[in-house]
């Protein structure tokens, strides 16, 4: 049965765009077709400053609204990457197949980096060697396929590297992943700024809708969402990214093309309308479902010590494997 495995990481409140392009097909496609494994990714997330209280708090309620989303433990294993050794016992050989040219290459390093430094004067060491632990992440359980957004394929590309690499040079050890990128949605954009994508660390802005913002707020953030001074609703992302963005929201919510919306509309004001309330009714039994979990945290914690335990028993023979092809 395929293997496959992806994360999200509690570094915010999750939003429209992890809905969308991650934790929807996660629980309407991938737990059905796959032997799949969900993380929160929570060591990923002290790779630049962050307060201890509210990662551990994130990552709560990150798992919760995974399973909230729809993940059923009996179809899939939810879990805490820092509850399983492994990611870390292997991410430190898989740093001893990668080079630091690799990892001075990666995007989002170059992205992050300078705004690290700008704040504090420092970067972590962590920033630029998490492509790695994210290979890890992957290999460890013998991953097939990634399901992530097109902000996560270099990452996968990374993990492919790295595994035929060590493959090649220890013997055949780990499977080699590929990226699978959901049909619709796969880059949902920041309503203020669609040139930027929706990303949860823009926290308290008006241009990312969280999973639990109340209806009203919803309404309000797409309402006010930047479009462009056109008057006709067309969909171009090219030069028209803002009215793109709103289409696609709208066509993901209904499981419809972007194209297919465009004539439909003679107002931006009718689109945000059938946008927000779009988006408002399909997030509503989301928040249903983790008002209940929450009031059964004992359920919830179950849930991921279970998963963790599942998690170990696959990652382990395979990371004691690598362990001794490479010489330990
Ligand atoms: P973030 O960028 O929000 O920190 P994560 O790295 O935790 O996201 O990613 C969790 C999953 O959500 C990944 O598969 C990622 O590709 C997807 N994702 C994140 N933001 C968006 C977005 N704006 N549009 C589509 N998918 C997204």
């Amino acid at each position: 049965m395929t293997r496959v495995f992806s994360g999200v990481k509690p570094t915010g409140h999750l939003t429209l765009g992890n809905y969308l392009g991650a934790l929807r097909q996660w629980a309407e496609i991938d737990q059905h077709r796959a032997d799949a494994l969900f993380c929160v990714v929570d060591l990923h997330a002290l790779t630049v400053h962050h307060d201890p209280a509210r990662v551990r708090r994130l990552t709560r309620q990150a798992a919760t609204l995974l399973l909230a989303s729809g993940l059923d433990p009996e179809l899939c294993t939810v879990f805490v990457q820092s509850h399983v050794d492994e990611h870390t016992r292997l991410s430190y050989l898989l740093e001893c197949v990668a080079t630091d040219g690799e990892m001075r290459r990666m995007i989002q390093y170059k992205e992050k980096s300078p705004r690290e430094r700008a704040r504090g004067g420092s970067v972590r060491l962590s920033l630029l060697t998490y492509p790695v632990l994210m290979a890890a992440d992957i290999l460890a359980y013998g991953t097939d396929e990634v399901p992530v957004g097109d902000d996560q394929t270099q990452h996968v590309e990374l993990a492919r590297d790295l595994a035929v690499r060590f493959n090649h040079r220890y013997g055949h050890t780990f499977t080699v992943p590929k990226a699978t990128a959901p049909k619709v949605a796969a880059r949902v954009m920041n309503l203020q700024d669609p040139t930027s994508k929706m990303g949860k660390s823009q926290d308290a802005g008006p241009g990312v809708v969280h999973l639990l913002d109340e209806p009203d707020v919803i309404r309000k953030k797409i309402m006010r969402a930047v479009t462009d001074s056109e008057e006709d609703v067309v969909y171009d992302r090219g030069s028209r990214p803002g009215v793109a963005n709103l289409l696609e929201i709208l066509a993901a919510c209904r499981g419809e093309e972007p194209e297919a919306l465009s004539g439909g509309y003679d107002s931006y004001g009718a689109l945000k309308k059938d946008t927000a309330e779009a988006v408002i009714e399909m997030l509503r039994p989301v928040q249903q479902r983790h008002r209940e979990l929450c009031a059964d945290p004992g359920a919830v914690d179950a849930v991921l010590r279970e998963g963790a335990e599942r998690a170990r028993g696959i990652a382990r023979p395979r990371v004691d494997a690598a362990y001794r092809a490479i010489g330990l």
